[in-house]
């Protein structure tokens, strides 16, 4: 099916933005012209899933959803028990507390805003063990994503207890980077050398499995769908987002290959989100899923998916917009701090392009930079991230080539625009994950 969108004037977004604290989290998404704020549940789903809804099966128990949603995570992932969540966080929430104890490290390749908390909130310390690159928008490294294995060694060999090493693919916060299959097959021999298994943040690791396909050496004749499971297998468990790769609107899952642990995991997940064959999901739900998940590794798609973002990139790129190079797979990230050179990293640069960017057309994006980052638990300070982005993220299946450049005419608009402002100041501050609802106003002087 598809939905109206709705044109409005600049007085008017100037009031919504205003009454939204300039946050673009909290604007009203008919508000909206073309929202990029997220890929998270924004893909449009097939006549497939759509026909696979009308199948639920709604039982408390056993539902036969859950055993097709099974069936698919087994097939196209490889894990042995699969536990159903409402979604991604809700996987990371019951891992970290099976898993991490007080006082345990837990080294990851760039955090991510709920993946830290819950990590956090078991007692655990994240310590980042990307490589350099990662963190400088300007470096071309085809694999930003990859981790530095001095830099989790160093932490194998010193933390007091490490419960394992926490795996994105692709890494969101660098900008939709991937990892590569040798540098995964490394990490998996230095963790197999301290005994430290490996638990995969799933979310984009179809995308991740297709920049593996282009760029590296081997894989360019392999299936989307035989590198994911490759991929996969060197790890031992996997937290996934429907919301992303699986094409679903709300849902997630934790998949896990040791049989204790899954145990574990499926008492638990009875407290927080519902008996072990639902997890928060409707049967209908975990069907999409199941479909989902089949659609979203066939080459056919993810090469459209991912050239789509390409697309938006390079137009970008062609006009010299400072972007984060290269391109990434669900998203391309605006470099704010280019866009306002003299612009202090407190008056939160990103958090302002990402309100100019709505003022000037109606686009929504967001803030991925100081205000994502939040506060250091121990000293309270900011956390002052390198990367100081605003993220363009593109809905699967959802917006065409005109609607890119759209968004595109906007964004240069904003860049050539002599008139910069000055940054905004916080104004309200949860103490959760804040860039959900914080509130800002403009410095005027
Ligand atoms: C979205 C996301 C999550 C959390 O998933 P939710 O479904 O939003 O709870 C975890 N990791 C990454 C990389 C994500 O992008």
């Amino acid at each position: 099916m598809v939905e109206p969108i709705r044109m409005t004037t600049r007085e008017h977004r100037a009031a919504a933005l205003a009454e939204a604290g300039y946050n673009t989290f909290l604007l009203k998404s008919e508000d909206v012209y073309i929202d990029l704020l997220t890929d998270s549940g924004t893909s449009a789903m097939s006549d497939w899933q759509w026909a696979g809804m009308m199948l639920g099966d709604e039982a408390y128990a056993g539902s036969r959803n859950f055993y097709n949603l099974e069936e698919a995570v087994r097939q196209y992932y490889g894990y042995s028990h699969v536990i159903p969540t409402h979604q991604g966080r809700g996987a990371e929430h019951i891992l970290s507390q099976i898993c991490i104890q007080p006082g345990d490290t837990v080294p990851g390749n760039m955090y991510f805003t709920t993946t830290r908390y819950h990590q956090e909130h078991a007692g655990g310390e994240f310590v980042d063990v990307i490589i350099d690159e990662a963190h400088d928008p300007t470096s071309l490294h085809p694999f930003k994503g990859n981790v530095d294995l001095d830099k989790l060694e160093h932490v194998l060999k010193t933390a007091r207890r490490v419960p394992y090493l926490s795996l994105a693919a692709t890494v969101n916060m660098a900008g939709g980077q991937p990892v590569s299959m040798e540098n995964v097959r490394a990490t998996r021999a230095l963790c197999d050398r301290y005994g430290v298994p490996i638990m995969l943040d799933g979310t984009r690791a179809v995308e991740n499995a297709y920049f593996i396909q282009q760029r590296e050496p081997g894989y360019q004749d392999k299936k989307v769908a035989d590198i994911l499971r490759e991929m996969c297998s060197y790890t031992d468990g996997c937290t996934m987002s429907g919301k992303k790769d699986p094409l679903v609107n709300i849902g997630g899952w934790l998949a896990l290959n040791d049989a204790a642990l899954a145990d574990k995991a499926r008492n638990l997940v009875v407290v927080y989100e519902g008996l072990h064959t639902y997890g928060g999901m409707a049967g209908r739900d975990m069907e999409a899923m199941a479909r989902g998940i089949v659609e979203s590794v066939q080459d056919d798609h993810i090469r459209a998916r991912v050239g789509q973002v390409q697309y938006l990139g390079e137009l970008l790129i062609d006009w010299a917009i400072p972007v984060v190079q290269p391109i990434g797979g669900h998203a391309v990230y605006l470099d704010a701090r280019r866009f306002y050179p003299d612009m202090p990293q407190i008056n939160f640069p990103a958090q302002t392009l990402a309100a100019e960017l709505y003022l000037d057309s109606g686009v929504r994006a967001m803030e991925r930079g100081i205000v994502s980052a939040g506060r250091n638990k121990h000293t309270g300070d900011h956390y002052y991230p390198k990367l100081e982005l605003v993220r363009l993220t593109i809905p699967r299946r959802v917006y065409t080539q005109a609607h890119m450049d759209v968004v595109a005419e906007s964004v240069d608009a904003v860049y050539r625009n002599p008139d910069k402002p000055k940054g905004l100041k916080m104004v309200y501050e949860p103490e959760y994950l804040r860039f959900f609802q914080a509130r800002f106003e403009p410095i005027r002087e």
